[in-house]
């Protein structure tokens, strides 16, 4: 066995990359301007990061223009472009203890969850897309004896990548790596929480041999780098995942510019059914508390809304609470830790704000609801559940991203789906049932772009992900994410 790793001592020996990354070099914003970066796991000032604005933005778009018409990295061959991924796959996995921590440093989620969740997906996403894209094929049209009709799928141009804290690394991979096993350049702005990992992350980019130009870090504010990216006239398209406020600021911004084209992931009210005749109840209790309590609930497709066959009620309900009393939040930088922190002080109000508006609306607090581990100056709240929870609440309406959870009971097969769908939200439901047909029935009645069943693992990098209604539109992961990242150009050849 490994020797256990100190991981704070390990942080204390951490530097960070504070500039932006463009044309290959770090560089400060034009302005001077910089903004701190802030420890959910104690309150510390990590680093004083590039505040980049519309002059950063445009500096790195045109960057990533010249390098994709110049075709340094568009024009290579695909299978140079998967060795180069696949290099930048394997220095991603070499540096994993470093990312990790940088990971939870910025946002407060356990180390062991950065480490071997979310760093190693990032690896196998680097890897699985550049692996990829050495074996897609193009198509051939059925035509006359006298033509030939090639349809192939060319990169896009300029990608612009707009991508959330929960899961800092991971949401840019998921759209950074097809976007650059395409061909494309790609502009990448983290959020204002969690630059830190985005940042180091493109210098192993440019060290596995990913052009000046080609991938580029603006680390900034959603109103200014968000917002000059999404207006940008030399952006091709545009990736976000974040709220559905935002989402549809992306849109404006598209229609108010250059018509670029935007795909959005915009976070669920996953709904996870319960049926009475599930074949494991523990194991589905497991699945709710994991569902709900994993990185602090802050999860787009977080099992917010356990929907819960009333015969099975009572027991269900206790079998989940014991389990969530396993998540109280402890030191990020402790092995031992199940839950870590908050991203900061404001997503704390903000939760806590759902917390008093739940009760006030009449659901029925029965764990947790409060703040704790302030003595640390870091953001933490209590694994949270709420029962007599009537679907009309705002606790199981909106989005709260945070550790609370919405019991709500149903009767029928009929009740359960009705409640399922009624929300603006569709990126996931869950279901747990004995009987194969119910479960095929009910799959097809929901409205989501993933339905599990008996389980709530939606797979790994092999499937699509995303959203129906306002969850979004476009998929993550998958070959289906190359959509976002090709368009089609139809090649009409007379034979004579
Ligand atoms: P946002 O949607 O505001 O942030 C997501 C990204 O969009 C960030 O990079 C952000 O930059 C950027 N952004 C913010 N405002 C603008 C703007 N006006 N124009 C362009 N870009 C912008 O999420 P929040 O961080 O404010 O979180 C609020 C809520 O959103 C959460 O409580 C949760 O409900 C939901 N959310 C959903 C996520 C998901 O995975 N589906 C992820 C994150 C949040 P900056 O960081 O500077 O604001």
């Amino acid at each position: 066995m490994s020797a256990a790793i100190d991981w704070r001592a390990e942080a204390s020996r951490l530097t960070f990359r504070a500039q932006a990354f463009i044309d290959g070099k770090y560089a400060d914003a034009i302005s001077g301007k910089t903004f701190d970066c802030t420890s959910p796991v104690d309150g510390a000032v990590l680093a004083r990061v590039a505040a980049c604005d519309a002059a950063d933005v445009d500096r790195a778009v045109n960057a990533a223009r010249t390098a994709f018409n110049d075709g340094r990295w568009a024009g290579e061959s695909p299978k140079n472009r998967k060795r180069v991924l696949v290099r930048f796959a394997e220095l991603i996995q070499k540096n994993a203890n470093e990312l990790a921590l940088l990971e939870t440093l910025d946002m407060g989620k356990p180390i062991l969850n950065a480490r071997h969740g979310d760093v190693r997906a990032v690896t196998e996403c680097v890897r699985w897309y550049g692996e990829a894209i050495d074996k897609i094929y193009d198509e051939i049209a059925p035509t006359p004896r006298n033509a030939l009709a090639l349809i192939m799928r060319e990169p896009i141009g300029v990608v612009a990548a707009v991508v959330p804290w929960n899961f800092p690394l991971l949401m840019a991979a998921w759209k950074f790596a097809p976007a650059l096993a395409a061909g494309n350049s790609v502009v990448l702005k983290p959020a204002e929480q969690s630059p830190l990992s985005a940042l180091r992350v493109a210098e192993l980019a440019a060290e596995a041999g990913i052009p000046a130009g080609v991938f580029n870090v603006v680390p900034g504010f959603g109103e200014s780098a968000g917002q000059a990216l999404g207006r940008h006239m030399d952006v091709d398209t545009l990736a976000f995942t974040g709220s559905t406020e935002v989402g549809k600021l992306f849109l404006k911004y598209s229609a108010e510019s250059n018509m670029k084209s935007v795909s959005l992931e915009c976070g669920g009210k996953t709904p996870n059914i319960v049926f009475a005749d599930t074949p494991d109840l523990d194991d589905a209790a497991k699945g709710a508390a994991d569902g709900i309590f994993y990185n602090s609930g802050q999860v787009c497709d977080a099992a917010s809304r356990l929907l819960v066959e009333a015969s099975i009620h009572d027991e269900f309900l206790s079998k989940v609470a014991s389990l969530a009393k396993r998540y109280q939040p402890g030191d990020p930088l402790s092995e031992r830790t199940q839950m870590g922190a908050m991203v900061d002080a404001t997503q704390t109000k903000r939760v806590l704000a759902f917390i008093d508006k739940g009760k006030e609306e009449g659901a029925k607090l029965t764990l947790g609801g409060k703040q704790v581990r302030q003595e640390t100056g870091g953001y933490y709240i209590e694994p949270t559940i709420f029962d007599a929870v009537d679907n009309h609440m705002t606790i199981a309406r909106e989005e709260i991203f945070g550790p609370v959870l919405s019991a709500i009971t149903f009767k029928t097969e009929e009740e359960a789906v009705k409640l399922a769908n009624d929300s603006k939200y569709g990126l996931e439901a869950n279901l747990w049932t004995n009987n194969l047909s119910k479960a095929h029935s009910i799959a097809r009645a929901l409205r989501a772009g993933t339905v599990t069943v008996n389980t709530r693992d939606g797979g790994g990098i092999e499937v699509p992900f995303g959203g129906y209604k306002q969850s979004g539109f476009g998929r993550d992961k998958s070959l289906h994410a190359f959509h976002k990242y090709t368009q089609l150009k139809t090649t009409y050849i007379k034979i004579s």
